[in-house]
């Protein structure tokens, strides 16, 4: 069994356990809709930025490849004017520097015989006149003869180029030479003035490599001609032509790219942007997410709570008058609660059932407790309380105390269990003359008293008179008539003898009616 105070520490108040599960619940609703409510606007920042980093890479690789169009035509135009004027160094010259100055889209510009010599070359401090060209774009394009845009190699003069070449031919289709024009990778070059200017801030930055994964531009001069190291992300941004992804650059930091292929030299720009950087406005979003759903969140917790609650209460009234079961006014407090659901509606039903059981036993036990099992009058425990009672209210009484004559002779001659019966039936007389208020009690074997509430000695002896007459009257079974002798004394605050006095003078007046003949009443 529980005490009541190992059953408080040892289990949680329901209304404790109602808020902790309020609170789990709206958390957890809070938390997981805060957390998707992430996920979402996180999953479409990053979209959002790739799609943004993949225009703006196809925007920029059709400017180059406007540019890259343009150059072919501008070469191709002027290696047609050239078939007359090969052995002509000074008009030779004039083309070279009017193609280098009028259009800035080249480095540097040269003009080659069909064996590799430099006719003309411009500016002309690069000195080259006279010489053999003996680079990759040179050999290929005396080699090929045709339109050219060779990859990144470095030159003869060791910068890092990319060279476009046209072939020159006379009418007959005898191979001349070429006009070539280079763009110098690591020097300020028409590419950089188309990516370059559009670097953003936050972090992002666009370069461009080749095929083979050659770096042509980066806003990082050193890493211009090198090559891409092993990475996953850079071999599918080559194997697709455009699109973007999440990746890993070079220095560990997670990308968000986009890329688009330059159609006539396969080069691919890349424009991406830090994954950090993107998801800064996050922070934002998300407390405006919390600021919108806490109101919201604040509202269903309330309302569970409280709901709860009202579920509860029945409960917690029922369980607090389950622990004043001995309160006297415990029926009418369960019959109060406001069992409003069908669960608490049958425990308070219950309950009311087991509180009448309870109190119709203790009913039982009490009047077990007080009364005498064969006459069902009053026993000695009874009578005493209730002199006690009386003399605490300081109400005056007088006590009858009876005793049958001779009541041995009729246990000898008709046996116990008749004399038992006229016990019985002298019971039946004594509480006819009991009035409201007044005690019939059983006090020893065959001795009663009867308790006569505000009762003078003088009333007392007439009713005792009265009552002896009726006794000696009565017709008995089996037995037929027999006598009581009755001492008779009287009890009241103002004559300050106490109630124990009080009884033993009632049996002495009672032992002097028995010396004095019996069948009599004698006052004390
Ligand atoms: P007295 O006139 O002096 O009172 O004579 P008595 O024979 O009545 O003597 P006393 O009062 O001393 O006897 C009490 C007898 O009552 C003794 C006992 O056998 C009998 N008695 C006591 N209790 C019971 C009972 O419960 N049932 C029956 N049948 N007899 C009882
Ligand atoms: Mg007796
Ligand atoms: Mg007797």
């Amino acid at each position: 069994m529980y005490s009541l105070t190992t059953l408080k520490s040892k289990f949680l108040k329901l209304n404790r356990l109602i808020l902790f599960l309020a609170l789990t619940a709206t958390t957890l609703t809070f938390i997981n809709s805060f957390y998707s409510n992430y996920e979402v606007q996180k999953g479409q920042l990053i979209l959002q930025t790739i799609e943004v980093n993949r225009a703006y890479a196809s925007k920029l690789s059709d400017t180059t490849e406007v540019f890259i169009t343009s150059s072919k035509q501008q070469l191709v135009y002027a290696a047609n004017s050239l078939f007359d004027k090969m052995n002509n160094e000074e008009r030779l010259k004039e083309e070279a520097n009017r193609l280098k100055f009028q259009t800035d889209s080249f480095n540097s510009v040269v003009i080659s015989d069909a064996n590799g010599l430099t006719q003309a070359a411009s500016p002309e401090t690069l000195d080259l006149v006279g010489r053999r060209l003996t680079s990759a774009g040179s050999l290929e394009a005396i080699e090929e003869k045709t339109l050219l845009i060779s990859r990144p190699y470095l030159s003869t003069l060791k910068n890092l180029i990319v060279f476009l070449s046209a072939p020159v031919f006379d009418f007959q289709g005898n191979y001349l030479g070429f006009l070539g024009g280079s763009i110098y990778l690591k020097s300020p070059n028409i590419l950089s003035e188309i990516l370059g200017e559009h670097n953003y801030k936050n972090g992002s930055y666009i370069y461009v490599i080749d095929q083979d994964k050659q770096v042509l531009y980066h806003p990082e001069k050193d890493r211009i001609g090198s090559f891409v190291a092993e990475n996953d992300g850079i071999d599918e941004i080559v194997a697709k032509k455009e699109g973007g992804l999440l990746l890993t650059n070079s220095r560990g930091i997670d990308m968000l790219a986009g890329f688009s292929t330059i159609p006539s030299t396969g080069w691919i720009v890349v424009t991406q942007s830090p994954l950090e950087s993107t998801l800064v406005p996050l922070t934002g979003i998300m407390e405006k997410v919390i600021l919108r759903t806490l109101p919201m969140a604040l509202a269903v917790f309330l309302f569970i709570w409280l709901f709860a609650r009202a579920i509860s209460r029945p409960l917690q009234q029922l369980a607090d008058r389950a622990r004043s079961l001995d309160s006297p006014t415990v029926h009418e407090d369960i019959e109060s609660i406001d069992s409003w659901y069908v669960e608490s509606l049958g425990l308070k039903k219950a309950m009311l059932n087991g509180v009448k059981l309870i109190h119709n036993q203790i009913g039982e036990l009490k009047r077990d407790a007080e009364t005498d099992p064969l006459t069902g009058a009053n026993n000695r425990r009874a009578f005493e309380f209730q002199l006690k009672q009386l003399a605490l209210l300081e109400m005056p009484f007088s006590i009858l105390a009876l005793d049958i004559d001779y009541f041995k002779r009729i246990n000898d001659s008709y046996g116990h269990s008749v004399g038992d019966d006229v016990l019985k039936q002298q019971t039946q007389i004594l509480n006819r003359f009991c009035r409201d208020g007044d005690m019939v009690a059983r006090t020893g074997g065959e001795e009663f008293v009867l308790l006569l509430k505000q009762t003078s000695s003088e009333d007392a002896f007439i009713i005792a008179e009265r009552l002896r007459v009726a006794i000696s009257d009565e017709t008995f079974d089996v037995v037929g008539n027999i006598t009581v002798s009755i001492g008779i004394s009287t009890w009241s605050i103002s004559d300050g003898i106490s109630i124990e006095k009080t009884l033993s003078l009632a049996d002495k007046a009672l032992y002097q009616a028995k010396e004095q003949g019996r069948n009599r009443c004698i006052i004390a």
